[in-house]
């Protein structure tokens, strides 16, 4: 690699989001980036630093994983207590959760239609509403 140029455009994208682009969060923003829309959690996400010999902790990853979703890089999808992935596809879109496995997949957001939603509580509007899909093997 020749200086810093591959990682102009993410630099920018974090300067953007208000983050300062530090040596982790660039090498982390490449691997999770680059490849295309995707989802990672911190675990995978710190084998492919580890892999890539981005010397960096769990601890880090996760850190900087939420800050980023913060900042709107990405976005958090739980799908069990304890047990979230990280998207880094923004667009209208919600997802199947395949239980066997722990796979999670793309579904378009004109997909699904939700037909009725309570009233938010006093003091609150509705955000964003996210579907999960939990799918089980046929018997
Ligand atoms: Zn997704």
């Amino acid at each position: 690699m020749t200086g810093s140029r591959p990682y102009a455009p993410l630099v920018e994208r974090l300067n953007e989001a208000g983050l300062r682009p530090t040596r982790q969060r660039l090498a982390l923003a490449k691997l999770l980036f680059d490849p295309g829309n995707r989802h990672v959690t911190a675990e995978t996400l710190h084998a492919e630093a580890q892999g890539a010999n981005v010397r960096v902790s769990l601890a880090t990853v996760y850190n900087t994983l939420h800050k980023f979703t913060q900042k709107g890089l990405l976005r958090e999808v739980i799908v069990e207590a304890g047990h979230s992935y990280f998207d880094t596809n923004m667009g209208d879109h919600h997802h199947f959760y395949f239980e066997a496995t722990g796979e999670l997949q793309d579904v378009a957001g004109s997909a699904v239609e939700v037909a009725r939603l309570p009233e938010p509580p006093a003091g609150h509007r509705l955000g964003r509403v996210d579907v999960v899909i939990r799918l089980q093997p046929k018997k």
